[in-house]
């Protein structure tokens, strides 16, 4: 595996990889969720690039950014024994030298739940994935369901701006108790850790009563709360359209059916803790009471 720091540097070895290149981009830290993300990359394409890059663009000023954990000896590691071509490690002066100035605002999708929790957060997002796309040029790039709402900013921004990139997305990896795998989870203490898996329970209580056969809105959200006890603190609990991340009313007779999420996040403590499951809605049913 080569490992490169500069954005000249990047460019020329991934431009000298076979085609089809699939993209990882990660902030570090990683676990098996980052690994599963290489693996579907070293299944699908000929060569697979990784990138490491802790993005300021995409914290607040009150966030973690500079708590965030950094293990890279480790992750580069891990990145070389999963099969990555090529890691790119960039600093953050390499990525915004002095001068920078362009970011890219991914519109209404990205103002939602995270977006109005994290204001900006999806313009750094946003930002930093097209500048890894324009560098590596790969054909494909692969992002973690787990993070739902980067994914319908991404298609987004790939749709509106016409970037010659597909979006891959790969099934949210969990801990046995359900827990889906985050960096962040780190940051819980052990009592916290033994309530976290309250937010899958709470997703999964929201799907099961779509699969009962429940349509109101309401009555879903209502069946997740329940499983949000303290010391979980709920931060938003949802149902919505997986592309847009407008909250869900109803899917009309006679339409198509939609792909739709539980979404959900809750508060530990000083740590936010985010997941959401997938159903697809058929074309008769619908969900009522949408407010948002
Ligand atoms: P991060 O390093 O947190 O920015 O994550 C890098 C990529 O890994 C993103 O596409 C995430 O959605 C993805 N990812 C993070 N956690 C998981 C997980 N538990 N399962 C699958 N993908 C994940």
């Amino acid at each position: 595996m080569d490992i490169v720091r500069t954005v000249a540097e990047a460019d020329r070895a991934a431009r000298a990889l076979p085609r089809p290149l699939g993209l990882v981009p990660t902030m570090g830290a990683l676990h098996d969720g980052h690994l599963a993300l290489v693996a579907r990359a070293r299944a699908t394409c000929a060569s697979v690039m990784a990138t490491i890059f802790v993005n300021p663009l995409q914290f607040g000023p009150n966030e973690d950014f500079a708590k965030y954990p950094r293990a890279f000896p480790e992750d580069a590691r891990r990145l070389e024994a999963a099969g990555v071509d090529l890691l790119f490690a960039p600093s953050v002066a390499e990525m915004y030298p002095t001068g920078f100035d362009t970011t890219v605002d991914p519109g209404a999708v990205g103002t939602r739940y995270e977006g109005s929790l994290r204001p900006g957060h999806f313009r750094g997002v946003a930002t930093v994935c097209t500048k890894l796309f324009a560098i590596a040029g790969a054909e494909r790039a692969f992002f973690g369901a787990k993070d739902g709402q980067q994914v319908a900013v991404l298609q987004h921004v790939v749709r509106d701006l016409h970037l010659p990139v597909a979006i891959e997305v790969v099934p949210t990896q969990r801990d046995g108790d359900g827990l889906a795998l985050s960096s962040r989870n780190a940051y819980l203490s052990s009592s916290e850790r033994a309530a976290a898996p309250g937010l899958y329970r709470a997703l999964r209580a929201m799907t099961a009563a779509v699969e009962r056969g429940e349509t109101d809105r309401h009555r879903i959200v209502a069946a997740g709360r329940a499983e949000v006890h303290m010391p979980l603190r709920e931060a938003y609990l949802d149902v919505v359209d997986a592309a847009t991340f407008v909250s869900s009313d109803a899917v009309a007779p006679g339409g198509v059916a939609r792909e739709l999420l539980a979404i959900g996040s809750v508060w530990l403590g000083q740590t936010r803790l985010l997941d959401n499951l997938p159903f697809v809605v058929a074309p008769v049913r619908a969900i009522a009471g949408a407010a948002r």
